[in-house]
């Protein structure tokens, strides 16, 4: 089985060394392209207004100086002319992807953009709060997360959403697949201050975001010390819509 990993945290990041490890006892045939720098928040955005560049640090290793969907679309068209991977991770994220982070998220659009191109994609990200656990329920329980993706066949055109808790691992009570639940990022906190030049500057906090702990949502799951597994679809269509927007349509 051939398994690319990236992320959006950058080639450097803890994480995505954690992931290598994880997946080198899954496969002797691991790949690695990730962005050369952090990413984070950078959703499914693919650069356009300036060329791309691959950076080698290894046989099967390598940085896009670009977002995580240009290393993962980069890798998928330069890397692999004997055949395509079996299987994408992105990951493992510094701190958690859940609800509404699914759109902002770069670790979730990397998986996307591997689902995109017919490949069955799995994100990993691990909360870490002020907890102080690190990546440890992610270290202990990836493994029995990836096992039964990897033995079924993932539907086309999904990515599955796995977050871990900020839990250490004998404290994990076990894996929960649910519904992505709901974030509120424009009542976020903003900072706001005056640069040395005198002009002022905003920066987006991730402090006081609204949530809804509704039942069977991924944000529930994690805050009760389970692992969330979350099936997401690339087709954003609200079906359920479809019909009485076009009667307002009919005239
Ligand atoms: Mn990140």
């Amino acid at each position: 089985m051939r398994i690319l990993l990236t992320n959006d945290d950058g080639i450097h990041a803890p994480g995505l060394e954690l992931l290598e490890a994880i997946a080198a006892r899954l496969s002797d045939d691991v790949w690695v392209c990730a962005p050369s720098l952090e990413n984070s928040g950078a959703g499914h955005s693919l650069t356009l207004n300036m060329p791309v560049r691959l950076h080698r640090f290894g046989e099967k290793r390598f940085a896009v100086a670009g977002t995580p969907t240009d290393a993962v679309n980069l890798a998928l068209r330069k890397l692999f002319a004997d055949g395509k991977p079996d299987l994408v991770i992105s990951g493992i994220n510094h701190g958690e992807n859940l609800a509404d982070d699914v759109t902002y998220s770069g670790t979730i659009s990397a998986a996307m953009e591997a689902a995109l191109a017919g490949i069955p994609a799995v994100a990993m990200s691990q909360a870490l709060r002020d907890a102080g656990h690190g990546f440890s329920a992610a270290e202990g329980w990836a493994a029995q997360v990836l096992a039964p993706l990897m033995a079924t066949p993932i539907a086309r055109r999904t990515v599955i959403n796995v977050n871990f808790p900020a839990l250490p691992t004998e404290a994990v009570k076990g894996i929960r697949v649910v519904r992505q639940g709901f974030h509120d990022y424009a009542r976020g906190s903003l900072v706001e201050g005056v640069d040395p030049r005198g002009r002022p500057y905003y920066w987006f906090g991730l402090e006081d975001v609204e949530h809804t702990l509704d039942h069977g949502t991924d944000l529930e799951a994690v805050g009760d010390g389970y692992i969330s597994v979350t099936p997401l679809q690339l087709d954003l269509t609200h079906h359920a819509s479809l019909g009485t927007l076009a009667e307002r349509f009919a005239g």
